[in-house]
């Protein structure tokens, strides 16, 4: 690897990409609190424990892909694979009065130690919501609509709202028995991990991507028939708002999603144009308790890849194409109008005119400097040389009409409003 490039899994990004960063960004932030969420910043490393606690000791993140290292004091920190976690521990920090909601969104990036591939990245980012302490049905219906709302309004068609339910903790022990019941014969073929995993997590054995563990997984008994009557109810509900809402979804009876703390609606987007690694966005209901407090609070939320949502754009001809680097370009000839060429462009951008404003001080010849404005795609360029600043005036270029003037300093403004 080139001592230049950045680490596998990770990328720098420039314009145009920024631009198309900026726009994911600023959807987020318009769509989300028109359902009453706000910005929430938490850091971005945190104590190893704040996540093992939440995500479970026996899930793939914790167990496999923390970024995890010792802080000079020797405690354990990690650096966030998710945003869950660090968003309930700043609300147990804040404090949550019984009754009261919380509604955050965040976005920023977060680490894994994948294999990268293709949608898969070692640094990677996420826009996310959280609503916490909201215990209602019709919250995971209103979340999935916000979700499907946001992802529209990128541009995004073709989506699919992938949907399970997981039942209350009290039911786990009786799915979990069916499930091993009905893997326990199949074992013997199965990848490694879900040997493994009969034991320590059998639920995960419903969603391995491994193609012989997928087989038999086609034929296992489905969560919701092994459901109470009260976590049936609560599904058939959230089903019912997303209806009403007219948000189309697919029920999927093999979905888990990696985490321990779900309860209730489990649910992924997937999107045709990102490939072998297709989700776009996943989330659900969870209980979590919060560290220091001895209350579970319950809540929902889902986290959207920034990535794949551009992969997504991408994939329907909605990438940012390549544009103009500089608007007004200022060419100067000789050391007295280099000067010159720093006064105007403070005060063009003083006076807010001419757009993104570049003075060349580079003392190179006037053919050299035009190359540079031509190449970074200026509308206008203004050369002033000795003769220009001895009669107070500007040589303007309008470089699509190759027009050419000489304004004085006074009628600048009128020319630059005209023609940048
Ligand atoms: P998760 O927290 O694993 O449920 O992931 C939520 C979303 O984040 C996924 O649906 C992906 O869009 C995205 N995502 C997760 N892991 C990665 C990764 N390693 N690289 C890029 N995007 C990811």
């Amino acid at each position: 690897m080139a001592v230049n490039e950045p680490l596998p899994g990770t990328s720098d990004l420039w314009e145009p990409e920024v631009s198309d960063w900026l726009l994911l960004e600023n959807k987020a932030r318009e769509v989300f609190p028109r359902y009453g969420y706000s910005e929430l910043r938490t850091p971005i490393f945190e104590r190893t424990e704040v996540f093992v606690r939440n995500l479970g000791s026996e899930t793939d993140v914790v167990q496999k892909e923390m970024y995890t290292f010792q802080d000079r004091g020797g405690r354990s920190l990690t650096l966030r694979p998710e945003g869950t976690a660090g968003v309930m521990r700043a609300i147990a920090n804040r404090g949550l009065d019984q009754g009261e909601e919380a509604r955050v969104f965040y976005f920023g990036p977060m680490f894994r130690g994948e294999r990268p591939a293709a949608g898969r990245r070692r640094q990677f980012h996420q826009v996310g919501v959280e609503a916490v302490g909201a215990d209602s049905p019709w919250m995971d219906a209103e979340c999935i609509a916000m979700l499907t709302h946001f992802i529209e309004e990128l541009g995004i068609r073709g989506g699919k709202v992938m949907l399970n339910t997981r039942g209350l903790p009290e039911d786990r022990d009786a799915v979990s028995a069916a499930l091993k019941e009905y893997f326990l014969p199949h074992v013997g073929g199965l990848c490694e991990d879900c040997q493994r995993r009969l034991d320590s997590n059998v639920w995960r054995m419903l969603d391995c991507k491994n193609p012989a563990c997928h087989e038999v997984a086609l034929e296992a008994p489905k969560i919701l028939d092994l459901l109470c009557d009260t976590s049936r109810d609560f599904f058939a509900r959230v089903c019912q708002g997303l209806r009403d809402l007219g948000v189309d979804f697919e029920l999927a009876p093999r979905l888990v999603r990696g985490l321990d703390y779900y309860v209730h609606t489990v649910f992924e987007i997937t999107h045709s144009g990102l490939g072998a690694q297709d989700a776009l966005a996943g989330g659900g209901r969870y209980r979590i308790s919060l560290p220091g407090d001895k209350r579970t609070l319950e809540g929902i939320g889902f986290a959207a890849g920034m990535e794949r949502l551009l992969l997504a754009r991408e994939s329907l001809g909605l990438k940012t194409e390549a544009g103009a680097q500089t608007d007004t370009y200022l060419i100067s000839l000789g050391e007295n109008a280099i000067l010159a060429g720093l006064k105007l462009a403070g005060e063009l951008r003083t006076k807010k005119l001419g757009g993104r404003v570049k003075a060349d001080f580079s003392a190179r010849s006037m053919k050299a400097q035009m190359r540079t404005a031509n190449r970074e795609g200026a509308s206008v360029v203004l050369i002033q040389g000795d003769d220009e600043i001895a009669k107070g005036v500007v040589t303007c270029r309008n470089m699509k009409t190759s027009e050419q003037a000489t304004v004085s300093l006074a009628e600048l403004a009128a020319w630059l409003t005209k023609h940048a």
